[in-house]
């Protein structure tokens, strides 16, 4: 598998970055191990099948037993590295909750396997919920016509359209049947966690209501993919909503968690490692999003250009067959938003193919 469907991070990064502290260093948690990050809150590290390696997953004490939050991809070697820490580091207690941050299949995949094996409650945003259980429901039926639509207008050819209808509705295969039921978690709620209080803060850009848990005791942000500090988390338009702005959404997103959460935060993110530098790091995501924002629009005013004309204006790598739906998602957040602020057109030509000017 690779980065399909834009469901996961791409290293797009080319901003200078500040200097962010990482203090566990080199330090990771092996396989079906955890490190203690603060009383009664662990981290372990589960393997991905990606160009990204790792996902981070997060313990938290509750009472009898232990809250997860996020579960790693739906395969049996993330099953097998449960095990181990169900067996070894949480020593046979049980698992009293699953919080998901969002619902790509890295954070979400497990949560039907883990939730059933333990019978316990899976607590999610509505809409990562809701939009989860729409994109379960796609997996094995045939490609839309209106996905095919937007790509061809994007600028792909035959063969990569043809590679779209193939591996369309691949999204179930990475996630493990998801319970009917589930609890809500929503922008402001303070959750109980054993024997403290957690925020929920939300965001949006890189899915549509990613939850963020915030305990000011402790200071301590599971930030999910929302603020991650090596990798510029995708933002990406699909065709389900072809004139969406997630970009703008993004940008909001992060201007909101900047004013609404401390600096000395120590940020626990999904991938790579705790860091301090929280205000910093969103500072930056912004710049580079304005910075990239520019860059387009400089291309534009020299000729009209398709979406697949402007990766080099976005991507320091060249774009292959493995993450052109990616690429071309995040295009066209840039591109949707310069609409947005009235600094670029589109216009369909007979070759329905989109163009878009400054
Ligand atoms: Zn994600
Ligand atoms: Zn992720």
């Amino acid at each position: 598998m690779s980065t399909m469907d834009g469901l996961d991070d791409a290293a797009r990064d080319t901003t200078p970055r500040p200097k962010l502290d990482y203090p566990w260093g080199e330090i990771t948690p092996g396989a079906g191990e955890v490190i203690e990050i603060a009383p009664g809150v662990l981290w372990a590290r589960l393997p991905l099948p990606f160009a990204l390696k790792w996902i981070n997953v997060w313990l938290i004490e509750d009472g009898p037993g232990w809250a997860i939050v996020d579960t790693g991809i739906g395969s049996e070697v993330s099953r097998e590295n449960w095990r181990a820490i169900f067996a070894g580091p949480l020593g046979g207690k049980p698992i009293t909750r699953v919080f998901v941050t969002h619902m790509h299949p890295d954070h979400l995949g497990l949560a039907g396997w883990i939730t059933r094996k333990f019978n316990c409650p899976l607590w999610m945003s509505r809409l990562e919920y809701v939009t989860c259980r729409m994109l379960v429901a796609d997996t094995g039926r045939e490609a839309p016509d209106e996905g095919v639509r937007f790509y061809r207008e994007a600028g792909w050819d035959e063969d990569a359209l043809d590679a779209y209808r193939v591996r369309f509705g691949g999204f179930g295969k990475a996630v493990s049947r998801l319970p009917d039921a589930y609890r809500r978690l929503t922008d402001g709620d303070t959750v109980r966690i054993g024997p403290r209080d957690w925020r929920v803060v939300t965001g949006s850009g890189h899915s549509p209501e990613h939850a963020c848990l915030w305990q000011p005791e402790l200071k301590l942000l599971i930030s999910g993919d929302q603020v991650l500090p090596r990798i510029s988390s995708n933002v990406s338009v699909f065709p389900t909503e072809p004139q969406a702005d997630p970009l703008s959404d993004w940008l909001n997103s992060c201007a909101k968690l900047k004013a609404a959460l401390p600096q000395d935060t120590l940020v626990l993110p999904a991938h790579n490692e705790p860091f301090y530098g929280l205000h910093a790091r969103l500072q930056n995501l912004i710049d580079g999003h304005e910075r990239a924002l520019s860059r387009v629009e400089r291309r534009l005013q020299q000729e009209p250009r398709r979406v697949v004309d402007l990766f080099g204006a976005l991507f320091a790598r060249q774009i292959g067959p493995d993450v052109l739906n990616m690429a071309t998602g995040e295009t066209l957040a840039h591109l949707n938003c310069l609409v947005a602020r009235g600094r670029a057109t589109r216009t369909v030509g007979e070759d329905g193919v989109a163009r878009y000017a400054a």
